[in-house]
């Protein structure tokens, strides 16, 4: 298909879709907040007084759903991209899996964190069996980086892919934590191969 279709299409589909229409209406920058929302709602992920890294964070609606629901939040979001200014959010720009980034991250915290929230993905190159591994391993190092970052008791939450690569992010998760569990929003949309795992408790 030519690419001034497919963005046609693209945008056709985002005035179809209700989530869109709502995230308007609600003021938040992206549809993708209902898919937080949504597991929120089903594993209690924050607390008020909650300190949250949000991975991948542009254009910014995780965030602002997290210092919408509670008053007393600390919450570092970070993205390749730069993003509008969001009030009572620390926003990087940057690649998180350089290491200057992750002593950022650790910089700002002066301990250890409640959450870590990831909803990185990468730039879709067409190859569905590639971009699930690309975004696996983005999964992957930011699983890693939050057993050096979370507390005990802390929450990891991260988009998946179902793929060839599920069944290794699965393992990997099994080793660092407790709690695993797999979920697929409503707001995530049925034709993508999307899903999102939550993990609590370090092991
Ligand atoms: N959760 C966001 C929201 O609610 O607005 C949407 C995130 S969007 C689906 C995925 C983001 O991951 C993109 O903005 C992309 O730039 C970012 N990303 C991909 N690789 C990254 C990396 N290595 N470091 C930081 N951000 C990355």
């Amino acid at each position: 298909m030519k690419k001034n279709k497919i963005s046609k299409n693209w945008i056709n589909r985002q005035r179809r879709d209700h989530y869109v229409r709502q995230s308007v209406v609600e003021g938040y920058n992206s549809r993708a907040v209902y898919k937080l929302k949504e597991i929120d709602e089903k594993f209690k992920i924050f607390k008020n007084g909650n300190s949250i890294i949000d991975l991948g964070a542009a254009p910014g609606s995780w965030s602002q759903y997290v210092v919408k629901k509670f008053k007393n939040m600390k919450v570092l979001s970070i993205d390749l991209l730069n993003f509008d200014k969001i009030e009572n959010i620390y926003q990087l720009q940057g690649d998180f899996t350089d290491d200057m980034s992750k002593k950022k991250i650790k910089d700002y915290f002066s301990s250890k964190v409640d959450v870590v929230i990831s909803d990185m993905a990468v730039n879709t190159t067409g190859n569905k069996n590639l971009d699930s591994i690309n975004t696996s391993e983005l999964c992957i190092e930011a699983m890693n980086f939050s057993k050096e970052i979370l507390k005990e008791e802390g929450i990891f939450v991260s988009k998946i892919f179902m793929g060839s690569t599920f069944n290794e992010i699965i393992l990997a998760s099994k080793k660092l934590f407790k709690e695993n569990k797999v979920f697929k929003p409503a707001a995530s949309r049925k034709e993508s191969k999307e899903s999102f795992i939550i993990c609590k408790y370090l092991r």
